[in-house]
C-alpha cells in the first residue's frame, strides 16, 4: 500500500524523522487557514501517489494568504498523469542549501536490505542512477545486524554529503532504517532530504510503500486504507476482500487463483480483446465471493461483457454456478456473461446452470473459445 506524502511524513514522525510542520487541506478555504497555521512562506503541495509534481505544476510557494488561494486554486482539480488532485498539503517552506536523496528497500536476490544515498537528490533517482551511478553510495544492510550510528557516519562521509549535514543525516538515516524495519515498509525514501540553509537536515518529501502482509500487526493502518486508490472499482473490490486490479478494456474477467486469471488475460489479449480487470476469486471461492465479483465488474462502466473461467480444484464449480444465479437475482448484471467452467464438480455445476442459459448467459467448453467469444460480445474484433 503506497501511501499519500502527508501519510509517509506522519508516519516518518513517529520514528523521529523531521520534517516541516503542516497540515491538511481539501479546499482552498482550508489551504488558508493550513497556511496561517504552519506560518509563511509554506509550500502548497499536491497529494498524488505519483512522482514528479514538482515538474507537473502540483508544488508551489506562496508568500501570503493570496497567493495560497491563487495556488491552492490552481492545483486543486489538476490533474498530474491521470491522478486528480483532491488534497492538498500545506507546509511552513524551507530555506534549502542542499538536497539529498535517501531510501531503503529490500534486496530480495541478496536476502539484505539495501540502502541508497546521493548528494545529488531531488531529482529523479533512476536519471541519477542511468546518468552518474558513482553518486549513489549504495549499502548492503544485514537484517539481523542492523544499521548503526557508527556505520551511517561511514556512509554519510562515503555519499560525500556535506560535512555540515553529516551528524544530523547520519541521526536521520538510522530513523529511517527503523521506519522501514519496524514499520514494516517495502520503501522509505526521501527525496529530497535537504539541509537547510541554517544547517538543519530533514525531509522535505516522503514516499513510504507500507508492506501490507505485514498489516496484521499494524491495526493503526487501518484508517490508512481505503485512501490508498482513486479507482473507485478498486475500493469496493477491496471491500469485499477479492483480489482485484482496474484495467482499461472492456471485457470483464473472473478467475480463480492469480496464475489462470493471467493466463486468462493473455488469451483475451491473444484473440484480439482488452481486458476490463484482473479479478482473482481466490482458491476456496465460494457463492458469496463469486456473487460479490460479479458485482464489481458490473459496475465497471467500460465492461462490455464478462469472460468467467473457473478451473475448479479446492474451488467447487458448482459453488460457483450459485454464485453466479445469485448475482443474477440479487443485480442486474448490465453485460453479457460467457462461461467455461471445468474441474471439480464442473458437471453438477453445468446442471444448475443450464435452465439459466441465454443469450446473455453462455457456456464454452474451452479457454480459447470463451475468450473469443467474450471479445465478440464486447465488439472487438476477434483474431
Ligand atoms: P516531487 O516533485 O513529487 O518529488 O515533490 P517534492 O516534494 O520532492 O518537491 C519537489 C521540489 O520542490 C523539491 O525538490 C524542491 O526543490 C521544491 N520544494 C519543495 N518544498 C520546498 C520548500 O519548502 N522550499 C523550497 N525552497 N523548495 C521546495
Ligand atoms: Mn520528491
Amino acid at each position: 500500500m503506497d501511501l499519500y506524502e502527508y501519510q509517509g511524513k506522519q508516519y516518518f514522525h513517529r520514528f523521529g524523522i523531521p520534517t516541516s510542520p503542516g497540515g491538511v487541506a481539501d479546499t482552498v478555504e482550508e489551504a488558508v487557514v493550513q497556511a496561517d497555521e504552519a506560518g509563511y512562506p509554506v509550500v502548497v503541495k499536491a497529494q498524488v501517489k505519483v512522482g514528479g509534481r514538482g515538474k507537473a505544476g502540483g508544488i508551489k510557494l506562496a508568500n501570503d494568504p493570496g497567493e495560497v488561494r491563487q495556488h491552492a486554486g490552481a492545483i486543486l482539480g489538476l490533474d498530474i498523469k491521470g491522478h486528480v488532485v483532491k488534497r492538498l498539503w500545506i507546509e511552513h517552506a524551507s530555506d534549502i542549501a542542499r538536497e539529498y536523496y535517501a531510501s531503503f528497500t529490500l534486496d530480495r536476490p541478496n536476502k539484505l536490505h539495501l540502502g541508497m544515498l546521493s548528494k545529488e537528490g531531488g531529482v529523479d533517482i533512476e536519471e541519477v542512477a542511468a546518468t552518474n551511478p558513482d553518486a549513489i553510495a549504495k549499502l548492503h544492510i544485514d537484517p539481523v545486524e542492523g544499521l548503526s550510528q557508527e556505520a551511517a557516519h561511514r556512509w554519510v562521509a562515503e555519499a560525500d554529503l556535506d560535512e555540515a549535514a553529516r551528524d544530523e543525516a547520519a541521526t536521520v538515516l538510522v530513523r529511517l532504517y527503523h521506519c522501514f524495519v519496524e514499520g514494516d515498509c517495502d520503501l522509505a525514501e526521501i527525496n529530497p532530504l535537504i539541509l537547510t540553509t541554517d544547517g538543519r537536515v530533514h525531509a522535505l518529501d516522503a514516499k513510504v510503500t507500507l508492506d501490507e502482509n505485514a498489516a496484521y500487526r499494524h491495526p493503526e493502518w487501518e484508517e490508512l486504507a481505503g485512501t490508498d486508490t482513486d479507482d473507485e472499482r478498486e475500493k469496493m473490490a477491496k471491500e469485499r476482500g477479492l483480489n482485484y486490479i482496474g484495467l482499461s478494456g472492456s471485457v470483464g474477467i473472473i478467475a480463480n487463483g492469480a496464475g489462470l486469471a493471467m493466463s486468462t488475460l493473455d488469451v483475451v489479449t491473444q484473440v484480439g480483446g482488452s481486458a476490463a480487470n484482473f479479478l482473482d476469486i481466490g482458491g476456496g471461492a465460494n457463492a458469496a465471493i463469486m456473487a460479490s465479483a460479479m458485482e464489481v465488474i458490473n459496475a465497471d462502466p467500460a465492461v462490455r461483457s464478462i469472460f468467467v473461467n473457473i478451473f475448479g480444484g479446492i474451488t467447487k464449480v458448482d459453488e460457483v454456478a450459485k454464485g453466479i444465479i445469485e448475482a443474477l437475482e440479487r443485480v442486474e448484471i448490465r453485460s453479457p456473461i460467457v462461461l467455461r467452467l471445468d474441474g471439480t464438480n464442473a458437471v453438477e455445476g453445468r446442471a444448475l446452470l443450464a435452465p439459466h442459459l441465454s443469450d446473455r448467459l453462455m457456456a464454452e467448453s474451452t479457454m480459447l473459445g470463451g475468450a473469443r467469444r467474450a471479445v465478440a460480445l464486447a465488439g472487438e474484433a476477434t483474431q
